[in-house]
């Protein structure tokens, strides 16, 4: 029988098969710039209560649940910041708090629980705020920005180019600005 993790949003590490290919993904980031929390704020308080869901119990107020998902995120996220979101949790905000927290932080969530955890950069291009997100052994950049709403692109390190093509409006300016946050 096969053994599987319980931390069911944990991606396999890739298989490299050049210690060379390694040394060109591998993410390291600038001495200068630290990965950072992303707190989900503004959760009404009237779900500061317990619910119950099978066998776990969760309060998506203060985000805890009983849950082995919870169990291993909370050992590496602070408390509040999206990457604790649980499934029991996720699903509570989906059906009940619709459209109530805030956009980025519904992106980042549901990219959290389709693509597992990533670490978050915070950047500015002309004072405005976006995010790189990166897992250190991926040649991918999440790059999160406010285009009248918030959106996510992907560009690919080794290969200098955006997924399918597709482009940030200020595109140029985030790869540009990738030395300033990454030691690529
Ligand atoms: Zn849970």
């Amino acid at each position: 029988m096969l053994l599987r993790s319980r931390r069911n949003f944990s991606k396999p590490h890739k298989i490299f098969s050049d210690l060379r290919d390694a040394e060109k993904t591998v993410i390291t980031v600038n001495p200068l710039s630290a990965p950072v929390s992303f707190l989900i704020k503004n959760i009404p308080d009237w779900c500061d209560k317990e619910y119950k869901r099978g066998i776990d119990i969760f309060n998506p107020f203060r985000i805890i649940c009983t849950c082995e998902e919870y169990k291993e995120s909370s050992k590496e996220y602070e408390p509040l910041d999206y990457r604790r979101v649980c499934k029991h949790i996720q699903g509570f905000y989906t059906q009940k708090l619709k459209n109530e927290l805030e956009p980025l932080a519904e992106l980042l969530m549901a990219q959290n629980r389709k693509h597992g955890p990533e670490e978050l950069m915070r950047a500015e291009l002309d004072s405005i705020e976006f995010y790189y997100g990166f897992s250190r052994t991926s040649e991918w950049i999440n790059v999160y920005c406010n285009e009248k709403q918030w959106i996510r692109f992907s560009y690919n390190l080794r290969k200098k180019r955006w997924s399918e093509n597709i482009a940030p409006k200020n595109g140029k300016f985030y790869v540009e600005l990738l030395p300033k946050y990454f030691s690529l």
